[in-house]
């Protein structure tokens, strides 16, 4: 979500003439996107800012944004510890960053942190960083209240936007060439439960929203994060069973696998109906691969909950796994837990895990080995040739430099844990 809005903020600054300066120091304008998720992002926003104050006092027609969760969470206490800042704008207030800093010039330190977006920023002009790929929100805030999670408090409850709008964005994106479109919402598949369409009885959910922007001409692939275990639906298994674009590949986030933890965490599934969920998925879409989220070390954990991480792990063989070391984020609940569990014992769960996952998923790269895939690609590879994705998320290095956008056959020679390297089997089109 951040990342989308950093691609709106460059669209906004960019159709007002600006570019992008080769160095911060030259800039006019310098925008810091905030994450309140990210560790540590305060003293990071902060660092920043210091030595940005240097680079503002060498070049005094610098101006200085700070955006985001974080803008939106400390509000006037960023002004107040940075004086030199000249807009914070919220997470809702993105459309405005143009008139801010104008209005900055004229006016001094400007800020707009509202409670409630008017415009999607999907609806908003975007510099996309990669030309064949678009994120599409389709709905922002979420309704549940995770404790270690602080979205709720930046992003506030959810809010769909109508099913016209994102498809006509999705028929636009693909009319520009884009190829791959990812469906955005904190927690997409709860989309549609608050918007109504007149004349229309029941009110449109992710299954029909998979199925819309399914029938979108010229598009290749449909991806969509993050969905939320307690709310997954057979009607979401059939729309991807049946969809010719939606992608076989679901990120479900676990993030436990003990159930007393999940209570704490304030998770609304249990581990034996997120596992049972998981075999629906399996059964229901051919191929498909599922990633998952995993937090060690929530305050609390004993050696038997963790074992029971490592349990539903085991069982639930997943392609690859995000795995967090816990750590308190400022205005969650979780914060204020008392047995925070000390660090070193994190570090060593964490170790534990992370051997088991990678040797999962080395095992499941390796079922991979001689079979074809058609790779999207995105890239130049790091370590030379071309880098793209198969329709199933995996990561597949080829040599050559493959156009960006390009979508070619692979032969995957050899598995790694995090990625495949392949040959390309079919002459690469022009
Ligand atoms: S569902 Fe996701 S976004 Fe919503 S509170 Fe939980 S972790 Fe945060």
């Amino acid at each position: 979500m951040n990342e989308h809005d950093s691609e709106r903020i460059a669209g906004l600054l960019t159709s007002e003439g600006l570019t992008e300066a080769d160095r911060v120091e030259e800039a006019e304008v310098v925008v810091l996107n905030t994450c309140a998720v990210r560790e540590n992002a305060d003293r990071r926003l902060y660092g920043n800012l210091g030595r940005l104050r240097q680079a503002k006092e060498r070049n005094p027609a610098m101006r200085i944004v700070v955006a985001g969760c974080l803008a939106q969470k400390d509000r006037g206490a960023i002004q107040e510890r940075a004086p030199w800042v000249d807009v914070v704008v919220g997470t809702y207030a993105v459309p405005r960053i143009v008139d801010l800093l104008r209005r900055s010039q004229a006016e001094g330190p400007q800020m707009d942190v509202r409670e409630q977006t008017e415009v999607f920023p999907s609806a908003l002009p975007a510099r996309r960083e990669v030309r064949h790929h678009g994120w599409v929100s389709v709905s922002v805030g979420c309704d549940n209240t995770c404790s270690f999670c602080i979205v709720p408090l930046v992003r506030g409850p959810q809010r769909s936007r109508p099913l016209g709008e994102i498809l006509a964005e999705v028929q636009g994106l693909a009319a520009d060439g884009v190829k791959e479109v990812t469906l955005l919402g904190q927690n997409v598949n709860t989309y549609g439960r608050d918007v109504t369409v007149p004349g229309h009885p029941t009110r449109p959910l992710f299954a029909d929203l998979l199925r819309a922007v399914d029938g979108v001409h010229g598009l290749e692939r449909i991806r969509f994060t993050s969905p939320h275990p307690a709310h997954f639906t057979h009607d979401v298994i059939a729309a991807m069973a049946g969809g010719e674009r939606i992608c076989e590949h679901i990120h479900f986030p676990l993030q436990s696998g003990s159930d007393r933890i999940l209570g704490l965490m304030r998770r609304s599934y249990r581990a034996e109906r997120y596992l049972e969920w998981l075999g629906r998925i399996r059964q229901g879409i051919p191929g498909v691969a599922v990633t998952t989220d995993i937090i060690v070390g929530f305050p609390g954990e004993t050696e038997d909950d963790f074992a029971r991480t490592m349990r539903v792990v085991e069982e639930a063989r997943f392609d690859a796994a995000f795995t967090f070391q816990y750590s308190p984020r400022p205005g969650t609940v979780a914060a204020g837990f008392e047995d925070q569990v000390p660090k070193e014992v994190v570090q060593e769960r964490f170790d534990r895990l992370v051997t088991l996952q990678e040797s999962i998923s080395l095992e499941s790269n390796r079922s991979e080995e001689g079979r074809v895939h058609q790779v999207l690609i995105e890239g130049p590879g790091r370590k030379g040739g071309s880098q793209g994705r198969t329709r199933t998320n995996k990561v597949v290095n080829v040599p050559g430099n493959v156009p960006p956008g390009v979508t070619v056959p692979v032969r995957v020679d050899l598995a790694h844990p995090h990625h495949l390297t392949g040959s390309v089997v079919a002459a690469v089109p022009a």
